[in-house]
């Protein structure tokens, strides 16, 4: 009987996306459910990889060492769409498909994007701390309609944090080096390099995948070239942003604040210098979490496992080399 383990911490274990899970043992496949509640490490994925003919993974880390090791290995389902945990090559080598969820978060992380853009722009975290301590702050935020809006990153996410912003007529600039012309005409966005919409923008959020060319694309000098009264938001990856440089600027205040769902370590270190900062707001990479698309992306990985492990080809397949492709 083939069997799969799921390490990711959101597949099937909240009430609302167990459906997933019976999709899989309906098609007769064992299915071992990590317990752990984060990712695991490397150490823990080379003790048991060689068990499995599949794996679903969310951040845990599938070096080439971890795939080389799992030679029964068909399938690694990413449960999501940011695959720069899993190395493709050593998956490619091995003639095991890699596939994500594309179309099942970014309704969610648009969502979660423009929340983080109100609850710092109207003080909502800070307003409801001071409230619980007996406190009545007058806070002054910052309108968000009107606004210049800057996307770094207009793919699938980037495009909805777009669709949302017009219904607060803001002004849109966006840096993608693969640019969907025809999205950016009809909503009016202005293509732009990296340091105009870093000088432009009120508003600047990151929707970029982490590669070489995206590590510390937001550093000291890109924050340097920032508006004071400008707001950074990431919900992409924690290694697209500087934290040192980030910290520097907002403890200067050389930017008004940030809010981060990622961290370059995941959860950040107890001490992290960022908590000690009132002009940001801070989340455990949630932006992705709602019911809806737990459910979309878990039954999105189900049927890449069902078919991978009948010996058919998965739908959403990333290494496409692997299907001719
Ligand atoms: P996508 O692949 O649809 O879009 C990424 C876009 O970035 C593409 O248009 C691409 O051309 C562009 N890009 C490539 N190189 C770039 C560069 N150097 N500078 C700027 N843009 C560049 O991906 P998506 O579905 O929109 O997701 C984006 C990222 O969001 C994922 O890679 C993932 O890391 C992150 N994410 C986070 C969460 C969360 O829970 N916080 C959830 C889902 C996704």
């Amino acid at each position: 009987m083939a069997k799969i383990l799921a390490a990711s911490v959101s597949f099937c274990k909240f009430s609302v996306n167990q459906k997933p899970g019976e999709i899989i043992k309906e098609a007769g496949i064992e299915v071992d459910i990590s317990d752990k509640g984060k990712a695991l490490t490397e150490a823990e994925l080379l003790s048991v990889i060689e068990n499995y003919d599949g794996i679903i993974v969310g951040t845990d880390p599938m070096t080439p060492e971890v795939i080389r090791k799992g030679n029964n290995l068909k399938i690694i389902a990413k449960n999501g769409v940011g695959y720069d945990n899993i190395h493709l090559k050593a998956a490619t080598d091995q003639h095991v498909y890699v596939t994500y969820t594309p179309g099942a978060v970014e309704r969610t992380v648009a969502d979660s994007t423009f929340a983080l853009i109100f609850a710092l722009a109207r003080n909502i975290v800070l307003g409801d701390r001071g409230v619980r301590n007996g406190d009545w702050p007058r806070l002054i935020g910052m309108d968000v309609s009107n606004k210049t809006l800057g996307v770094i990153g207009l793919g699938r996410i980037g495009k909805n944090v777009v669709i949302r912003s017009s219904g607060f007529n803001m002004d849109v600039y966006a840096y993608d080096p693969f640019p969907d012309e025809a999205f950016c005409e009809q909503y009016g966005v202005h293509r732009v390099d990296l340091d105009t919409l870093f000088k432009t923008c009120d508003i600047v959020t990151i929707h970029a995948p982490l590669m070489e060319s995206t590590r510390h694309i937001v550093n000291e000098r890109t924050l340097s070239l920032m508006k004071p009264e400008a707001v950074l938001i990431n919900t992409a990856r924690g290694e697209l942003v500087d934290e040192k440089a980030l910290y520097e600027a907002l403890k200067r205040k050389k930017i008004a604040g940030a809010a981060l769902d990622v961290f370059s370590k995941e959860p950040p270190v107890r001490d992290h210098p960022l908590f000690e900062l009132e002009n940001v707001i801070l989340t455990p990479h949630i932006a992705g979490y709602s019911r809806d698309a737990l459910l979309a992306s878990g039954t999105m990985v189900a049927e890449s496992i069902v078919a991978a492990i009948r010996g058919e080809i998965p739908p959403h397949v990333v290494n496409k080399e692997l299907i001719g492709l």
